[in-house]
């Protein structure tokens, strides 16, 4: 029978349902098999607009690479970015990054077990926050993701934001508040679907204001519109090393390596090289922008100067935090600059 969250006894019938469903059904994860707050941050930045099957082998390097905030301060921001190359939305690896000076520097190199010491730092929010502080130091906050968001939207019929925000902090409590997080997300994740939840599997189905409605809509979201752009790129070879350029630490893809563009030409190459066949058109996304890519090849050297700019082997490219963007126009251009470009950007993003 339908209910809504004011009684504590239905919270903790509901409570006590989800933990025994996650107990017999939860995913064996790497980061779930640690209490390392360290490890969980690490672990719930990449889970973020990324899934689970994408974020497994990069939280693995990741972890190999640094495991510790001490060993991420000291790493060089290209090494950190280097490793996220192909996960997309760069910037959560440079917040990792510069949140781990300020851990360093302010915190003895430890997360903090308070909740507005954590949102001050770089690229924690509260669903963050929420998930460090009951995961990691066992204390009743929400984490409210886009799956705990629609299984609650659901199960209590609210549409109100400030609304749910409000049920998610009743409904979280002690013992296991992680576990109860981790649980929510995951009955969002592999039951309650957007498209098609299988309520007869889920625990809470009892309670369930949609199920008894049999209507599943959900609130619309923001509709974000897509835009199409056009981005050629060109790569520079000369004896078996291409040009690639520094971008700004702000902005798209910041601080990442890139090929240059016809209008982003290092000093030295005219800008009527380019006025070639492109070798390959690819296409990609990056948030909300559809991209297509004319790549152009021009063999020559040129003289550059400053950090920005880096004459790199192509042997080395594995080594350069790229997006893949541009591993996708490497790999279309590696028959005609003879060599094989398979290790370089794992992922898709
Ligand atoms: S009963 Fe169905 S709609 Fe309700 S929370 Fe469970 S899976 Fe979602």
């Amino acid at each position: 029978m339908p209910e809504n969250a004011d009684s504590p006894k239905l919270r903790a019938r509901m409570r006590a349902a989800l933990l025994r469903w996650y107990d017999r059904n939860r995913r064996d994860l790497p980061w779930r098999r640690s209490r390392d707050p360290y490890a969980i941050w690490v672990s719930e930045t990449m889970l973020q607009q990324t899934q689970v099957a994408t974020v497994l082998p990069y939280y693995r390097r990741f972890m190999g690479a640094f495991p510790s905030v001490e060993a991420l301060d000291r790493a060089p921001l290209d090494a950190v970015q280097s490793i996220w190359s192909g996960l997309g939305y760069y910037r959560r690896a440079m917040n990792l990054k510069h949140a781990a000076g300020v851990l360093a520097s302010r915190h003895g190199g430890r997360l903090p077990d308070d909740y507005d010491a954590l949102l001050k730092l770089p690229g924690i929010g509260r669903y963050t926050a929420g998930a460090i502080m009951s995961i990691a130091f066992q204390r009743p906050y929400p984490a409210v993701d886009g799956n705990v968001r629609r299984v609650y939207a659901r199960l209590f019929g609210l549409t109100d934001a400030k609304e749910l925000d409000e049920t998610a902090g009743r409904m979280v409590s002690r013992p296991r508040p992680g576990d109860f997080n981790q649980a929510l997300m995951e009955l969002g994740a592999t039951v309650c679907s957007p498209a098609a939840p299988t309520c007869e599997r889920c625990p809470l189905s009892h309670w369930c204001r949609a199920r008894a409605s049999g209507s599943f809509e959900l609130p619309r979201g923001r509709h974000v519109e897509t835009k199409a752009v056009e981005w050629p790129l060109v790569i520079i070879e000369s004896n078996s090393r291409v040009l690639l350029h520094r971008r700004p630490d702000d902005g798209l893809l910041a601080g990442l390596w890139e090929l240059p563009t016809p209008a982003t030409l290092p000093p030295g190459v005219a800008r009527e090289s380019v006025a070639v066949a492109p070798i390959a058109v690819i296409r990609h996304a990056i948030t909300d922008k559809r991209i297509t890519a004319p790549v152009y090849l021009l063999r020559r050297e040129a003289r550059v100067r400053g950090k920005a700019w880096r004459w790199v082997a192509l042997a080395a490219l594995s080594s350069y935090p790229l997006s893949s963007l541009y591993t996708k126009a490497l790999r279309a251009a590696q028959h005609r600059l003879g060599a094989r470009l398979s290790s370089i950007g794992a992922g898709d993003t």
